[in-house]
């Protein structure tokens, strides 16, 4: 079953002698539950298309749909509303709240919707990423991988049916690294969701189910 899908998907940014032309008509699809990597060169687009995928920018022309919703017909509002509930997101720097703590950090979806986590899962959630004795710690007080677990959590919060990492362990050692992958791997596993990752590590893009390879703004 397809989650996703683009339509010639392009995307310039600047014009005159600053343009760029960032993605060029890409059209792909995604169906739920795979794990999908994206490789290619640095300043090939790879950034670009994972937040149009996810609904963070705008395309210049062409579409994304998600879950039969094309999002770009949305408006801010509701695209911010539908990217905080339906999408989760995982960036190089964790972007968590300095004065939250872990565990507030990964309610934080539902609190800005004055929603009330259902707190079973907030505990199981809080067991897979390995936090249990860390909810209550500030981002400060947590080294690199468990803010990533973290806002592993975060992006969960909502149970998505689709989650966006962008270059997750490019900020940590192998070890952290390893261990975020295999974390990250069990819980879309165990929540049976489509995870789509941009990654520089050939041992990370060897464990999805596909590799997407983007070069000068085409998947290749
Ligand atoms: P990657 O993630 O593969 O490194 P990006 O998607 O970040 O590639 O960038 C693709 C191209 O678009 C690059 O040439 C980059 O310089 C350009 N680019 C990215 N973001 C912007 C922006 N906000 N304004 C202008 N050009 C941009
Ligand atoms: P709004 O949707 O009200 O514009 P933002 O999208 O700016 O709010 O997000 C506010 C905070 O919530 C930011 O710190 C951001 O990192 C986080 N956030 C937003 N969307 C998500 C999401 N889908 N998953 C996890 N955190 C998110």
């Amino acid at each position: 079953m397809e989650i996703l899908k683009t339509i010639d998907l392009c995307k310039i940014y600047g014009k005159g002698e600053t343009k760029v032309e960032a993605l060029k008509s890409v059209n792909l699809t995604i169906n739920e539950g795979e794990f999908i990597a994206i490789v290619g060169p640095s300043g090939s687009g790879k950034s670009t298309l994972l937040h149009l995928l996810g609904g963070l920018d705008r395309p210049t022309s062409g579409e994304v749909v998600i879950n039969n919703t094309k999002i770009y017909d949305l408006s801010e509002k509701e695209l911010s509303i539908f990217r905080r509930r339906k999408i989760g997101f995982i960036f190089q720097f964790y972007n968590l709240i300095p004065v939250l703590t872990a565990e507030e950090n990964i309610k934080l979806p539902l609190i800005l919707d004055n929603k009330n986590i259902d707190n079973n899962y907030l505990e199981e959630l809080i067991n897979i990423l390995e936090l249990k004795g860390r909810k209550n710690h500030f981002p400060n007080q947590l080294s690199g991988g468990q803010q990533q677990r973290v806002s592993i959590g975060r992006a969960l919060a909502y149970k998505p049916s689709i989650i966006f990492a962008d270059e997750p362990t490019g900020n940590l050692d192998s070890k952290n690294s390893k261990e975020v992958i295999e974390l990250l791997k069990l819980s879309v596993k165990k929540y049976k969701q489509t995870l789509v990752m941009i990654t520089h590590d050939p041992n990370i893009a060897s464990q999805a189910d596909r590799v997407i390879t983007i070069e000068d703004g085409m998947v290749k």
